[in-house]
């Protein structure tokens, strides 16, 4: 058996919503750390 749900532990990169601050981290973000607004994950695009 093949385990398809792997979960690379590696820095992803996250981008405010608001000001455009990329954030690298291990941990997802809950908020901006320059203005507080929302974070979102770059390798996930929300359409
Ligand atoms: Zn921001």
């Amino acid at each position: 058996m093949r385990d398809v749900n792997q979960e690379p532990e590696e820095e992803t990169p996250y981008e405010c919503f608001d000001c455009g601050t990329i954030v690298v981290t291990e941990d997802k973000p809950t908020a901006c750390p320059e203005c507080g607004g929302e974070i979102r994950n770059r390798l996930t695009p929300i359409e």
